[in-house]
């Protein structure tokens, strides 16, 4: 693999030297930042393969950044992992809704950031090579492009919100539970998953519209992605590709 590209911002300078050492150890090339508007400025132009994100950050906050970054067309589908301090529970959820892909509270060992890193590219890499288009009624998905469509019209996701769509509708009919969404889109278990999928699953419903309801959730156990509304039997055989 050629060197992966990380953007790392973090006002603290200890902690960002010690974050590019660790990451240019593993063999990546690393971009630090220790002000978000900078960062910002720079990344579509650096295009990285991941970003990491301090939270609390002087001027811009971390979920203004991610914000911003993540409502971009040329920077929203860059896997991003924000940096929370311990205990603020509600920041690390806030993120998610602000479109961060994952999140890490701190303190943390440098070790564990980079399996979180690998663990998300990990997981892009796989959709990329799965390449294919998979399309009903008017919900069409283009997992080369990441591209979705609803009635032709472009829907923006987050780069997990994508990572679910495509795990649902790969396994389409079978329930997933949560365990196996987290382990197919960040590729790793931990504690307080369940919201985490939930929210994610919220927002995903919530941008697809009338799809939405395509995506059964199954009580106590996870979701199931059902095409509906079509005549029984000519969904599997016509409209997918
Ligand atoms: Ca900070």
């Amino acid at each position: 693999m050629s060197s992966e590209v990380i953007l790392i911002v973090e006002d603290e300078v200890d902690i960002l030297n010690l974050l590019q050492y660790t990451f240019e150890n593993e063999g990546f090339v690393t971009h630090g930042f220790v002000n978000g508007e900078e960062a910002l400025e720079q990344a579509a132009d650096i295009g990285p393969d991941i970003i990491v994100l301090d939270l609390m950050l002087p001027g811009m906050d971390g979920l203004k950044v991610c914000h911003r970054l993540k409502t971009k067309t040329r920077t929203r589908d860059i896997p991003l992992i924000m940096l929370t301090a311990k205990s603020e529970v509600e920041d690390r959820i806030t993120g998610l809704e602000h479109g961060a892909d994952d999140y890490l509270s701190k303190p943390f060992s440098p070790r564990e950031l980079v399996l979180r890193v690998k663990g998300l590219l990990r997981r892009k890499g796989q959709i990329q090579n799965e390449a294919s288009h998979w399309q009903s009624e008017g919900l069409s998905v283009d997992f080369d492009s990441f591209l979705v469509k609803t009635d032709k019209e472009e829907v923006s996701l987050t780069s997990t919100e994508f990572n679910i769509l495509s795990s649902l509708i790969r396994s389409r009919g079978r329930v997933l539970n949560r365990e196996q969404l987290l382990d197919q889109v960040w590729g790793y278990d931990f504690e307080g998953y369940a919201r985490t999928v939930d929210t994610h699953m919220h927002r995903l419903r919530h941008k697809l519209g009338a799809y939405g309801d395509w995506i059964e959730t199954v009580r106590g156990i996870g979701y199931r992605f059902k095409p509906k509304n079509l005549p029984s039997g000519s969904n599997q055989s016509n409209a997918e590709t």
